[in-house]
Order: structure tokens, then C-alpha cells, then sequence
């Protein structure tokens, strides 16, 4: 083209620097023209995408943050994951919003965490009316030991379990780094089934999380073999199978975290510290109670932060953030 406009510019027999003006002039537009066509191609190029990754990506629902924190890590960015109980809500007591019943009206997949932890669930997704709906259960084959907690007080056994039934047992798996691992095993091999075309990134990406699990598992191993048999206070039993895997010993005093604890419950810690050589007391990181901190005075016991991942970050690397200042603090507490 530009040779032609050459010989076009030759013909007319132009005087030099006319012919120059002329060439860079023509020069300029095509190149305006040219651009204009390729940002016009881009913009296509990008809706086109987007309305591809948008109605090609798959809808994957998970209930809260552990599971969402697993199915993340697994699903990377080939699948769009939601979660229903927003961080900062307790799951424990959560009642079901009508965009839950919507969102789930509309996924492909729900990964839950089971073992009876999820209890809104069932209605939640009756409600939903979804047949083509994949629940995955992040829990399935995992064995756990009934709740054999360890109370110093009045309560029994049935007292501490009203709020939900562990009738499967204590639902707080995902704090035990080995349990985890099976939940994610779990997680990427029902996604390959509901998912076969992604399988690849599904197992490249759960072998990465996997191999952080394991290392997590052996840094725990390996620091709290120093501290055996260790016990401690917790007001959420949340942390009895992290516990057991390390040969330590949790004493629950009461079931859920709790904003304000009862004088029952103050008691019971007492009793526990009185009755059992207890090393010390967590609570849930941020929370400020004025009861615990004169508790932990009055027992000459320093109070830890211990989270048990129900809130916090969105991001699968949140898990061992949270998990490695757990071991600093179960470490610390033990000494
Ligand atoms: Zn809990």
C-alpha cells in the first residue's frame, strides 16, 4: 500500500518536499486507521472473553470459610467460588438468607463441610429446588472420635452438645492439619467428577495445598512433641481433634465463643485449672472480654488467642497464616 501511494506521488510528478508531507500525512492516517481497527478488535476480542468465562466457568458454592478456604486453593481461578455465611457471621447459629436460597438455585456444585456443622443447610437447599445440584460433603470417610470432652463442672456431656448435634462428632475437622488434607482430597476429587474438564488444574493445584498440609503437620509435630500431654482451656470446642493429633489435651468449657460468660461457665474453669495441671487458657483472637482477662488474673494462666477459622481472610494462604500463629500460641501457652 505504501509503495503504491509512492508511485501514485511519482506520477503526479510532486516536488520533493510536497511528496514527503504527502507520505508522512498518509503514513499517519493509515496508521490511525490501522489502530483504531486493532483497539476495535481488542475490545471484541475482551467481550467476548469475558462472556465466555462468565457463562463457562463453574458455579461452585461453598458454605464457610474453611471449606471456601480449601475449595479456593483446589479450583484456583477455573471455577467462580462463593461462599454463603459471610465472614464474621457465626456459622454455629446461622439462619439462611433468601439470596443463599437463590445463589444455590442456581450453582452446579455446594461443597459443605458436614459432620452436622452446616445445620441450615438442609432446608436451604430444599428450598432451592436445584436437581442438577452437586453437594459434596468435604468430611466424607473422615472417622471421628466422639466427643469425649473434658469438663471439670456440672455439665454433662448432652448439656455441652445442645446447640448442635455432634451426632457424627465434633465437626471441627479442618483444624487438624491431617484431617484437612482429607478434606481436600475430598474437595478435588469430587470436583474432577462434577468437573472432568478441568481435572488437570484441579489436581496440580491440590497437590501444591497438599504439600503445604503436610509440611504444616510435620512443624506442628515436631514443635509440640516438646510439650506432650499439655493441657489447656478453650471456650469453643473447636480444637479437639488438633488436640488429639498432638497428644495434647483440650479442656472445652463451653461449646460456642461467647460474648459474656456465665458464672457457670467461670467455675468450671476453675475446676478444670484445680482438678487438671492446666498449662493455659485461648480464647478466639479479638476477642476483649473483660471476664476472661480477670479469669486468666485470678488463675495465673496467660490468655492465648486460638483461632478456630471460622472468620477471617478469603484467601486459601489464610489457613496457614492462621494456623502456623496457632502453633506459636499452643507453643507458647505450653511451655
Ligand atoms: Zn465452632
Amino acid at each position: 500500500m505504501h509503495n503504491k501511494q509512492r508511485d501514485k506521488i511519482k506520477k503526479n510528478g510532486l516536488n520533493p518536499l510536497k511528496k514527503w508531507i504527502i507520505l508522512i500525512f498518509s503514513l499517519f492516517v493509515s496508521s490511525i486507521v490501522a489502530g483504531c481497527t486493532q483497539a476495535r478488535e481488542n475490545t471484541d476480542d475482551n467481550a467476548t472473553q469475558s462472556l465466555v468465562n462468565k457463562s463457562e466457568k463453574t458455579q461452585i458454592l461453598t458454605t464457610f470459610l474453611p471449606v471456601y478456604l480449601f475449595t479456593k486453593a483446589v479450583a484456583g481461578d477455573v471455577a467462580n467460588v462463593e461462599i454463603l455465611v459471610p465472614p464474621g457471621t457465626d456459622v454455629h447459629d446461622y439462619q439462611a438468607t433468601p439470596d443463599n436460597v437463590r445463589a444455590i438455585a442456581t450453582a452446579k456444585i455446594l461443597v459443605k463441610n458436614g459432620l452436622g456443622m452446616e445445620e441450615f443447610l438442609t432446608d436451604t437447599v430444599k428450598n432451592a429446588e436445584n436437581s442438577q445440584l452437586v453437594e459434596i460433603d468435604a468430611s466424607k470417610g473422615i472417622k471421628v472420635i466422639d466427643d469425649d470432652i473434658v469438663t471439670a463442672g456440672e455439665k454433662t456431656e448432652k448439656d455441652h452438645n445442645h446447640k448442635h448435634e455432634h451426632s457424627q462428632g465434633n465437626p471441627h475437622v479442618w483444624l487438624d492439619p491431617v484431617f484437612a488434607k482429607q478434606q481436600v482430597i475430598n474437595i478435588r476429587d469430587s470436583l474432577i467428577v462434577a468437573d472432568p474438564e478441568n481435572k488437570d488444574i484441579y489436581q496440580t493445584n491440590a497437590a501444591a495445598y497438599i504439600q503445604e498440609l503436610e509440611n504444616l503437620n510435620n512443624d506442628f509435630q515436631q514443635t509440640l512433641k516438646k510439650t506432650p500431654n499439655c493441657t489447656f482451656i478453650t471456650f469453643h470446642d473447636a480444637f479437639i481433634h488438633l488436640a488429639k493429633r498432638y497428644q495434647l489435651q483440650q479442656i472445652a468449657v463451653v461449646e460456642l465463643p461467647e460474648d459474656q460468660l456465665s458464672p457457670t461457665d467461670v467455675q468450671t474453669a476453675i475446676n478444670a485449672v484445680k482438678k487438671y495441671k492446666v498449662k493455659a487458657l485461648f480464647s478466639e483472637p479479638g476477642v476483649d472480654n473483660k471476664l476472661l482477662n480477670s479469669l486468666s488474673q485470678d488463675l495465673n494462666l496467660t490468655l492465648y488467642p486460638l483461632n478456630s477459622l471460622e472468620n477471617g481472610e478469603k484467601n486459601p494462604q489464610y489457613y496457614f497464616q492462621a494456623m502456623k500463629s496457632n502453633l506459636e500460641n499452643l507453643s507458647a501457652g505450653c511451655k
